[in-house]
């Protein structure tokens, strides 16, 4: 599985999806650019979110609100005082470590080697003590079950210190002693500042939901595990905005809706479960993560809570302005429900994680071997929606007329789907190429073609081919690709 793992990450570096930041000065940590077939995919991706949250519900509006942000609205949110990670360093290596995630790896490792009880007795613990935010309890603990570093060895470690996650950096003009601009840690923030103008400029009626795809910027310490935990990362979040009471209702309801979103993909249903949070954040009254098994163990791809008036209350506090919404429909007693701060449930998912996900489901090593010979292909088997590229136009040979026939045929679809065209190699290689980043179709122009008009069309997954009218092919591939 870990190798398997290891494969996908080279072949997303082969094929052009995913590339290191700044690979010629040896990389930055945590950072990854996207290359020609993964911002493709990528954006496949987003669209897929998007048409289903925005344009799927009628109540739902999307927006693109700014990175940075007025600096009070990180004090009202929480960020500034609570977004910390608890921090502790190992004097001999000078190594940084997150101290929950050094308890998480030994109560792994106590769960492998069969300590149930000690595993169970310092998962506890250490809940407690991340509750209290009780430092020197973490630090006990740390030293209680004889931690080491995994780089020195040593058991020399300093206190546990809070620390904070957000990037900050100043604006041209500032005064001396003012506060910094921070790279916003989550895009959420940006909805809830805007939900009056939204509501009124668009005429909302609770219920309603304001989305957003965007970048946010986390001060990661433990960066692991590729693309699953960066410093610069893409969230798509939807805050939805319900009367007060029926929080637990539409929580319920967006826990199935983006479990099933999920699952359209065609993703093995096992590959998927909640957790829900029993040690709840402030601000939510119930919180369930979507876990998706990677290679690594089940991880959280995508968060759902209810977030409460926490958000909207505390921006109210903070500018001095209303966050009201008047409710003109009548309860039980005949009377319009009137003025309140509404309750928010958010979902909001990691568009990386997301993409990894993706990848790690849809690659395989196929053994293609028969009786005779020994063959073997590296297949994506993505989502016809999301694949990068829809099609390849392949003439058989690159004399005959057979190019300029393939290029009619590409200019015929290229208006509606992203197509590549590849005249060298041999046909078997060509093939196998498309397979490995995922193309759906494979269109190949022989001399019959221009006979008669006709291509054969192999389809990734079951490697048949068959010969179809050209005139048809728009229908083949749009029934297919489209959403
Ligand atoms: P984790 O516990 O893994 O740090 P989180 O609970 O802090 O995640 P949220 O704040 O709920 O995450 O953010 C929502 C989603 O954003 C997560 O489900 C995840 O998909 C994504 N996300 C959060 N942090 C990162 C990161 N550093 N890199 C990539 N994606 C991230």
């Amino acid at each position: 599985n870990e190798d398997q793992f290891k494969n996908v990450i080279s072949h997303a570096k082969e094929y052009g999806f995913v590339f290191q930041s700044s690979e010629i000065y040896d990389g930055l940590s945590a950072v990854y650019d996207y290359g020609q077939l993964g911002a493709e995919l990528k954006n496949n991706i987003k669209t897929y979110w998007w048409k289903s949250m925005v344009q799927m519900h009628e109540n739902i509006v999307g927006i693109d609100s700014a990175i940075f942000m007025h600096p009070k609205v990180w004090k009202a949110s929480g960020h500034v005082d609570g977004f910390n990670d608890p921090m502790i360093d190992n004097k001999d290596s000078k190594k940084r470590y997150r101290a929950d995630q050094l308890l998480e790896d030994k109560i792994e490792r106590y769960k492998k080697d069969g300590k149930t009880n000690k595993a169970e007795e310092l998962q506890a613990a250490m809940d407690d003590a991340l509750q209290n935010e009780d430092l020197p309890q973490l630090k006990a603990l740390i030293e209680q079950h004889e931690i080491a570093c995994p780089v020195s060895g040593t058991r020399n470690w300093t206190e546990v210190r809070q620390f904070n996650l957000m990037f900050s950096t100043q604006f041209g003009a500032m005064a001396e002693g003012s506060d910094a601009v921070y790279l916003r840690p989550e895009t959420a923030q940006g909805i809830f500042v805007n939900f009056l103008n939204v509501q009124k400029s668009g005429r909302m009626k609770i219920p309603f939901g304001i989305a957003q795809i965007g970048k946010a910027f986390r001060n990661e310490v433990i960066a692991r595990q590729f693309i699953m935990r960066m410093r610069e990362f893409e969230q798509m979040e939807m805050q939805f905005f319900v009367r007060p009471g029926e929080d637990g209702k539409w929580f319920e309801y967006w826990k199935a809706e983006r479990l099933k979103w999920h699952k359209a993909l065609g993703t093995s249903p096992e590959k998927y479960r909640f957790h829900d949070h029993v040690k709840l954040a402030h601000y939510a009254n119930a919180a369930t993560d979507i876990e998706f098994e990677f290679p690594f163990g089940f991880k959280e791809v995508e968060g759902i809570h209810s977030r409460t008036d926490f958000d909207l209350k505390q921006h109210e506090a903070f500018s001095g302005k209303k966050m009201q919404y008047f409710d003109n429909d009548l309860n039980e007693d005949g009377k319009p429900f009137g003025n309140y701060v509404p309750y928010v449930i958010e979902t909001s998912i990691g568009l990386d994680r997301m993409f990894l996900l993706t990848m790690i489901q849809a690659y395989e090593e196929q053994d293609l071997s028969d009786g005779e010979k020994q063959d073997s292909r590296t297949v994506l088997h993505l989502h016809p929606c999301l694949a990068p590229i829809k099609a390849a136009i392949l003439p058989l040979t690159k004399k005959d007329g057979l190019p300029e026939k393939a290029r009619e045929i590409m200019d015929m679809l290229k208006f509606d789907h992203n197509l590549t065209y590849e005249e060298k190699d041999s046909i078997g290689k060509r093939y196998r190429r498309m397979d490995a980043i995922g193309t759906p179709f494979c269109i190949t122009i022989d001399h019959q073609s221009l006979e008669d008009n006709t291509v054969t069309i192999r389809h990734r997954d079951s490697m048949e081919q068959e010969r179809v009218a050209i005139v048809d092919l728009p229908k083949i591939i749009g029934d297919k690709v489209s959403w």
